[in-house]
């Protein structure tokens, strides 16, 4: 039986703590702890928000920094971007939280051959590293919404099967990319396999290029996927990523139970 955990992205504001509390008294399962603009929380921090999860039974997950590009021209700018990764799996290990999600990189001048080896390799530094610290976290690179940046669905089930990272599915992203069709079907054949999976959700506006913006979840489509997820039997987090994040985990929630 697949298991599906529900819960925002952020806070909502509130902070951590009181973000961790409201998700438990919503009847939600998960939160994602957000490091968009940088790692700025500490390990005792972490380990405080960790143990008060860990208390009431809620899955947390990060997001790391915003700014990465893994296959950059500059590597400057490589090491960097480890860096802030690297930074969001200490905090990540000391909160309990299993997965650590970002979006890897962008093709810039690079063939997707190209780009995907010049990832594969980030990701394998980046896990000897990790296994080194003996932090409990996954790397889960994020299902990515423009055409310019690396991360469709099957390149990152390749890099999953290829470095047993883990993957972030946002299905909006998925959807965004191509011109706001998606075929679940084929999406969820490649992805049941990979053994440690977490998901973005949320209504999107998009253009010819991709994402633009985020805005609430349409019921109706929320149903769509966890019809599917239900079907192949996915064990799967869903964070929402709508501006009404909380109250549209509340409806997913309900959703989910009357099907
Ligand atoms: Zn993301």
């Amino acid at each position: 039986m697949a298991k599906i955990l529900i819960g925002p992205a952020g806070s909502s504001g509130l902070g951590n703590v009181e973000g961790v509390k409201k998700v438990k008294e919503l009847g939600l399962d998960a939160m994602e702890v957000e490091f968009t603009y940088g790692v700025n929380m500490s390990n005792a921090t972490a380990k405080e928000v960790g143990e008060l999860a860990k208390n009431l039974g809620i899955s947390l997950s990060v997001h790391a920094p915003y700014y990465i590009n893994l296959s950059s021209e500059e590597k400057a700018k490589i090491s960097a971007s480890k860096k802030r990764i690297l930074d969001s799996c200490e905090r990540a290990h000391y909160l309990g939280a299993k997965y650590v999600v970002f979006h890897p990189a962008y093709y810039g001048k690079l063939s997707k051959e190209e780009c995907y080896k010049i990832v594969k390799e980030a990701m394998i530094d980046m896990q000897k590293h990790i296994k080194e610290k003996k932090w409990d976290v996954v790397l889960c690179p994020e299902t990515t919404g423009k055409g310019s940046q690396f991360g469709d669905v099957d390149e990152l089930a390749r890099l999953s099967d290829e470095t047993g990272c883990g993957v972030c599915v946002d299905f909006a992203h998925v959807y965004a990319r191509n011109n706001g069709k998606i075929d679940y079907d084929a999406v969820c054949k490649k992805i049941k396999h990979i053994k440690v999976l977490t998901a973005h959700f949320s209504g999107i506006i998009f253009t010819a290029k991709g994402e633009r913006a985020h805005k609430p979840t349409e019921p109706e489509r929320i149903k769509e996927l966890l019809k599917y997820l239900l079907k192949y039997g996915i064990s799967i987090r869903i964070i929402n990523e709508s501006p009404q994040q909380l109250k549209d985990s509340v409806v997913t929630k309900q959703i989910l139970g009357k099907l």
